[in-house]
């Protein structure tokens, strides 16, 4: 029998645990803010090792959800969700059907999205279930955001090389790329074409090899990669991996990458800033993914021009962001809350014509 509780957390409007031993589900979905607009963000599926671990992660997710979509202004709240489970061997219809009817209890409060674990094709068997629900296969859908995510990281390096290097052009500079997976493999692609030199690393060596032959990416380990001299660090695959460990490591002018919560904790970026490495706010530059599910919900429907546009801008946020952490002097995720925070406040972005579900 699935049982649904309401867990009060301050700080965030609704969070509520499923649990359905005969489904094997436990799962976790937690609503942040809906100022903007509902809220919008993945479903994560990992095998956790605790219940806590499992909230603890989808509750700062989904708060960096809030900010991500504040200051993207895609008109929409920060939520999340996460499935304790493995992906590979855990995931069945039943469990992502008991999953569905936890996430209709919140009656479009949230929308669930593909994430680390979750898959299109598990996006369409929730989709049988309930109607809450973005990034679906078929002529409707926005599909892979990964495209969108790696176009928007290749805007966020553009910025970080604008404003290190006074030029766009990346010709000649050094990207390490930690994670060649949906987002770090299409990244290194374009980097490849702008004339970037790789370095590259991941647990799969038969991707680093394909890299090396392909877009001549010097490979090293999946340690070395936190201190092999570079231009631009770009963490695509985990997060918290800079920290008070890895930050002494680093020889890298700045970092940019696609993974979520990249600073283990908001202090890291006075490290950063001390050390004298731009970091791209990682809420900020990872945007394109939802910026593109976004636009599943305009008015005439999705139109991916419509979501390259907007992704654009990326370029032009972090400008800001740069600019402005540089006049007062603060670290650039710092800089990144405050105006996630004034735009929430200021209503900046609200969402004006309500989401039809159908
Ligand atoms: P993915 O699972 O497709 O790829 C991750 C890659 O990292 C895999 O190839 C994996 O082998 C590799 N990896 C894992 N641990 C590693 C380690 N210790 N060292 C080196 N490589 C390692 O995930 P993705 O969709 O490419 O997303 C990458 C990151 O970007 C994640 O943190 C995700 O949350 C974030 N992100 C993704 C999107 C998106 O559109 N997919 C959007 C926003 C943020």
């Amino acid at each position: 029998m699935l049982t649904i509780k309401k867990l009060t957390i301050p700080g965030y409007e609704q969070v509520i645990e499923g649990v359905d031993p005969a489904r094997k589900l436990h799962c976790f979905i937690a609503i942040h803010n809906t100022v903007l607009g509902p809220a919008l963000g993945g479903t994560r599926i990992y095998p956790y090792g605790k219940p806590e671990e499992a909230l603890h992660d989808v509750l700062r997710l989904s708060r960096g959800m809030t900010y991500k979509s504040a200051i993207a202004e895609d008109g929409l709240g920060g939520g999340k969700s996460v499935i304790i489970a493995d992906s590979h061997t855990q995931k069945t219809p039943e469990l992502l059907h008991a999953f569905a009817e936890v996430l209709d209890s919140l009656k479009g409060q949230y929308i669930a999205a593909e994430d680390v674990g979750s898959t299109l094709a598990d996006m369409a068997l929730i989709r049988q279930k309930t109607p809450y629900v973005a990034s679906l296969p078929g002529d409707r859908s926005s599909g892979d955001p990964s495209r969108f995510t790696a176009w928007g990281i290749f805007r966020g390096i553009q910025a970080v090389s604008k404003k290190l290097w006074h030029t766009k052009s990346l010709r000649g500079r050094s990207v390490a790329i930690q994670g060649l997976g949906s987002v770090g493999a299409k990244l290194a692609i374009l980097l490849f074409w702008e004339g970037a030199r790789l370095i590259v690393t991941d647990l799969d060596q038969r991707v680093t090899h394909s890299f090396a032959h392909d877009y001549s990416a010097e490979v090293v380990g999946t340690d070395e990669i936190f201190s092999v001299p570079c231009d631009i660090f770009a963490p695509c695959a985990l997060g918290a991996i800079v920290n008070s460990d890895t930050v002494k490591s680093l020889k890298c002018a700045a970092i940019a990458g696609s993974a979520n919560n990249q600073l283990d904790t908001d202090e890291t970026g006075w490290k950063l800033m001390e050390k004298g490495i731009l970091y791209a706010p990682d809420y900020i530059i990872n945007s394109g993914g939802i910026i593109n599910a976004a636009a599943e919900f305009e008015p005439g429907g999705y139109n991916p021009s419509v979501a390259r546009d907007k992704t654009n801008h990326i370029y032009d946020h972090l400008m800001k962001i740069f600019h402005r952490a540089e006049a007062e002097k603060k670290p650039t995720n710092e800089v990144a809350n405050a105006l996630a925070e004034y735009h929430i406040a200021h209503k900046i972005g609200k969402r004006k014509i309500p989401i039809q579900f159908s």
